[in-house]
């Protein structure tokens, strides 16, 4: 079975598939359901994209659907720029959800309604413990917790309160609505745990609507029930909300009887996973927005030039186990390189500019160049060449000693060929009055465009160059890892001294070729023997171009 997004990749065949494709056989699920369920409290990160490729990977290849759901039960925290941007990054990734996109508030009054039921049948109870009190009577894990005194109130009286909670007559933290279920179980979620507690803060979608909301534990699985979801996927640290989730489902009148799994997130070297301190990144500063081309999240991803397809691959290619794991950057890098090798077209971009004179060029002409060397049908176009050029600085040595294997650039009284152009000798070089190289006189040597050089010319290797009179100036931000460490955890209060103070340098005076003018924003090139660099805006002349990644080998002395 493949992938429909991405066809040739078979999927890892996991244990989640195998779960499902038994409760097919025995009929347990007739159509396969699952949802992609994120909080609007930031915006998707990479780690998300494993969870978005596989739930919505696993409707697709059984025949069934995927919900796009939003779990907005954190008032305070959540927010419709989220909701939008969590929306367009799930379209963006290629994902079609089936239905409208769901949100849990949509649910709030039958949830309301369950957790009245649960008080009417003695399965509830308002408690008026404050949170320190409640955190002392729940016990640790080696002791077991104690019953609140007002666990065994009577059922009527906790409606009478919750009704209150629900109406805004009692102040936040005075009371919250728990479950009774066993306070001395092994499992500290099955001790009573907080259905509904009492904020008095309007909603997004649901503004002064309610004065209580449900907590995660109460929601999620009543959510899943009320959408038929048949698999609700989850990553390990849900493992022990699972008895939890399981008891509503038993204890409550539910249209579905959904289940639970869980498998290990993506932990990626280098990279913070967490919607929190990313956030906190932003916040403070430290990057320019949650878009920022150096940002996990997949709007920074798709700002930096990473396709989507880039994204899908790598996600598909991981393992989806019953533990967590890290995963090496290099492993997402390579995908991201892959799909770039293949689909981006070439241009040049001469970083650090040194001006050559063609001594013998006697007037410009257009070179027509392929735009991707294996791809005819991306086409061709027009390069400028004049009797000024630019090579990059690095390119030209006055250390004609170098030998031609070691250096496969330019040097005095040796040939180099242009990039889809002129094989040409350096000649001389031309000094500024501080004795620093100005400019280098060449020659072409006649006929070389595509084609050989007669005998005895032979280039020591291939550079890239553009015209100085007709190319344009371009500003470089060249990006690297945020963070210096490979365990980018951000424990509290280090995240800022883990950044690496070199993760932006721009580089001003570039030049690009004329052709880039008309680059659209958005698209990636392969500036040869450079890098991967996607159009962004312009700044004042400049043309601006963010750097996706580099070439899997420096590219550097390649010829
Ligand atoms: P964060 O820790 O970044 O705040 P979260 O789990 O709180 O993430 P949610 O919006 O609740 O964020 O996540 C939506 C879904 O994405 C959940 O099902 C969650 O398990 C999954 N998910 C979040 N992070 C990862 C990850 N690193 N790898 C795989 N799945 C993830
Ligand atoms: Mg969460």
């Amino acid at each position: 079975m493949t992938d429909p997004l991405n066809p040739g990749i078979a999927p890892a065949g996991n244990f989640i598939e195998q779960i499902i494709r038994d409760d097919l056989a025995t009929g347990r699920v007739q159509k396969v359901v699952t949802r992609f369920p994120p909080e609007p409290n930031g915006y998707l990160h990479i780690g998300h994209a494993k969870s978005i490729c596989l739930n919505f990977g696993l409707a697709a290849q059984y025949g069934g659907d995927c919900h796009l759901r939003f779990d907005d039960t954190n008032p305070e925290k959540e927010s419709q720029e989220y909701v939008d941007a969590i929306v367009a990054d799930v379209q963006w990734l290629g994902f079609a959800w089936s239905g409208e996109v769901r949100y849990a508030s949509d649910y709030f009054g039958q949830l309301y309604q369950w957790a009245l039921y649960l008080v009417d049948n003695g399965l509830a109870y308002v408690c008026e413990l404050n949170g320190e009190q409640m955190r002392d009577y729940r016990g640790t894990l080696t002791q077991p917790g104690r019953p609140s005194p007002f666990r065994d109130r009577p059922s009527s009286e906790s409606r009478t309160l919750l009704e209150a909670m629900r109406r805004g007559e009692v102040a936040e933290g005075a009371m919250t609505l728990r479950a009774k279920i066993d306070m001395a179980s092994a499992n500290i979620n099955l001790r009573d745990p907080v259905l509904y507690r009492v904020r008095k803060v309007a909603h997004h979608r649901t503004g002064s609507d309610w004065n209580i909301y449900p907590s995660y534990d109460f929601a999620h699985g009543q959510e899943d029930a009320i959408e038929g979801v048949t698999h609700s996927v989850c990553t390990l640290e849900f493992a022990a909300n699972r008895p939890l989730y399981n008891w509503f489902v038993e204890h409550l009148p539910l249209p579905s009887q959904p289940r639970q799994y869980e498998f290990g997130r993506l932990n990626l070297t280098h990279t913070m996973t967490s919607k929190r301190k990313l956030k906190q990144l932003v916040d403070e500063g430290v990057v320019d927005g949650w878009d920022d081309p150096r940002m996990p999240t997949i709007s920074g991803l798709r700002r930096r030039g990473v396709s989507a397809a880039a994204i899908r691959q790598f996600c598909n290619s991981l393992a989806v186990a019953k533990t967590d794991g890290v995963v090496d950057i290099a492993q997402f890098e390579h995908f991201i390189r892959d799909d770039l090798n293949n689909n981006a077209p070439r241009a040049m971009c001469v970083i650090n500019p040194l001006k050559v004179v063609v001594t013998n060029c006697q007037q410009g002409e257009l070179l027509t160049v392929a735009n991707h060397p294996n791809r005819p049908e991306l086409g061709e176009r027009q390069l400028p060449f004049d009797a000024e050029l630019y090579i990059d600085a690095g390119d030209f040595s006055e250390d004609t000693t170098l030998s031609r294997k070691k250096f496969k650039r330019l040097v005095i009284g040796d040939y180099v060929r242009l990039r889809g152009g002129y094989i040409i000798r350096a000649d001389e070089v031309v000094r500024d009055s501080d004795g620093a190289i100005a400019q280098l006189n060449c020659s072409l040597v006649e006929g070389t465009v595509g084609a050989d050089g007669p005998d005895g010319v032979r280039p020591r290797g291939v550079i890239h160059w553009v015209s100085a009179i007709r190319s344009q100036p371009a500003e470089l931000r060249l990006y690297d890892r945020l963070f210096n460490s490979p365990e980018a955890d951000g424990g509290d209060g280090e995240l800022l001294e883990q950044i690496n103070p070199d993760s932006l340098k721009v580089v001003a005076n570039a030049r690009v070729e004329q052709s880039l003018g008309d680059a659209a924003l958005g698209v990636t090139y392969q500036f040869e023997r450079e890098g991967y660099f996607t159009r962004e805006d312009s700044a004042g002349e400049q043309l601006v171009f963010n750097l996706t990644i580099g070439l899997r080998d420096s590219g550097r002395g390649q010829g």
